[in-house]
């Protein structure tokens, strides 16, 4: 059972009536033979939405990030991140098990890097080192609090990283967030990238799917890694109806998300020993510190619990918050209260 305000992440949102309708309508026929126009019509939209020549629909955001590490990469090469990143932390090393790449990790506690900072991890070409080959930036910035790249900040590294010869990869598991908040399309975000994607299953609603986007002769490789990789599926269109239906009617209103996550923030201002992580919430993630406070995030949580609230624990200083289209401003508002409430309460009988 998941509680009545569930803020964990914007993985936990449902498939609405409407979407599942729209899944039950969708024409389907074998992925496999390229006979799935539903499947089709998805990889065609985000492929243009995305700027790019052509895309592939995939069971998860994370065969998306590692079918692109695949194509791009060789063993012995070596992918420039953000420590913070998802691909560096939160995906079993997959670019290490599988593809053989290691990752050179960039400090950054909000996710986002400089040229500068990229060419100085650009090893020069010797024979004792791993071979630079890919910078992956992610849009927008999950450990970095819903942080957006500036698009000057994205075309920079995708300039310096192509003036050296590094493919250039967009973790794009929110980059519809980051289009709605910087109010610039998601093709302008991925300007000069070789490889993009977005996720489905995250603020779009769907509940399952992830869109990888490149050139035709990237596509048409990845195709290889979704075989080998039992990612190939057959009649997906029933999937590939939810991600179009999302595209339709989901994406403008990741607005409300994000003044639901700046609500929830605005609540919590003033709470001694609690510090809100980004000051600026930009999307829809609020990060909770209560590194200065007396109060532990699992006692936190248990008092959240018996009011049918949700968080993120993580560790015993840290919380997160996430808002969705499953959660509506009074529950923001609700959830918002009912903390401010707990954490003063807790530190009171510290
Ligand atoms: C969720 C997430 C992923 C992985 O996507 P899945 O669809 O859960 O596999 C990758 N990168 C970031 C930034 C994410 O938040």
């Amino acid at each position: 059972m998941t509680p009545a305000i569930d803020l964990i992440s914007d993985t936990s949102t449902r498939p609405s009536a409407e979407m599942l309708a729209a899944m039950s309508r969708a024409p389907v026929g074998d992925e496999q033979l390229g006979e799935d126009p539903t499947t089709q019509a998805l990889q065609d939209r985000v492929a243009e939405l995305l700027g790019m020549e052509a895309a592939l629909f995939l069971p998860s955001g994370t065969m998306c990030n590692l079918i692109a590490f695949l194509v791009h990469c060789r063993s012995g090469d070596e992918i420039i991140t953000a420590d913070t990143a998802h691909v560096f932390g939160s995906e079993g090393a997959g670019a290490s098990a599988f593809a053989g790449a290691q990752f050179r990790p960039i400090p950054s506690p909000d996710g986002i890097f400089s040229g500068l900072q990229l060419e100085a991890a650009i090893r020069a070409p010797r024979y004792r080192s791993p071979r630079s080959r890919v910078v992956s930036v992610e849009q927008t910035s999950n450990r970095g609090g819903g942080s957006v790249w500036p698009l000057t900040s994205l075309w920079e590294i995708a300039t310096v990283g192509q003036g050296h010869g590094l493919a250039v990869h967009m973790d794009g598991a929110r980059l519809p967030n980051a289009a709605v908040a910087s109010g610039h399309a998601m093709a302008e975000h991925t300007r000069g990238f070789d490889s993009a994607w977005i996720d489905l299953s995250k603020g779009l609603g769907c509940p399952v799917g992830g869109v990888l986007a490149g050139s035709a002769a990237f596509i048409e490789e990845a195709w290889y890694w979704k075989h080998r990789l039992g990612g190939a599926m057959r009649q997906s269109g029933v999937l590939a109806a939810a991600g179009l239906y999302a595209l339709e009617n989901n994406l403008e209103r990741l607005a409300e998300d994000h003044h639901n996550a700046r609500l929830f923030g605005s609540l919590l201002a003033g709470i001694d020993g609690l510090t809100v992580f980004p000051e600026n919430i930009e999307t829809n993630i609020v990060f909770l510190d209560l590194t200065e406070s007396a109060v532990d995030a699992h006692e936190v949580s248990k008092h959240l619990a018996a009011e049918g609230i949700r968080l993120g624990v993580e560790g015993s200083r840290r919380m997160r918050a996430v808002t969705h289209l499953d959660v509506s401003r009074a529950d923001v508002e609700r959830a918002g209260t009912v903390l401010a409430r707990i954490l003063r309460d807790q530190a009171a009988a510290a």
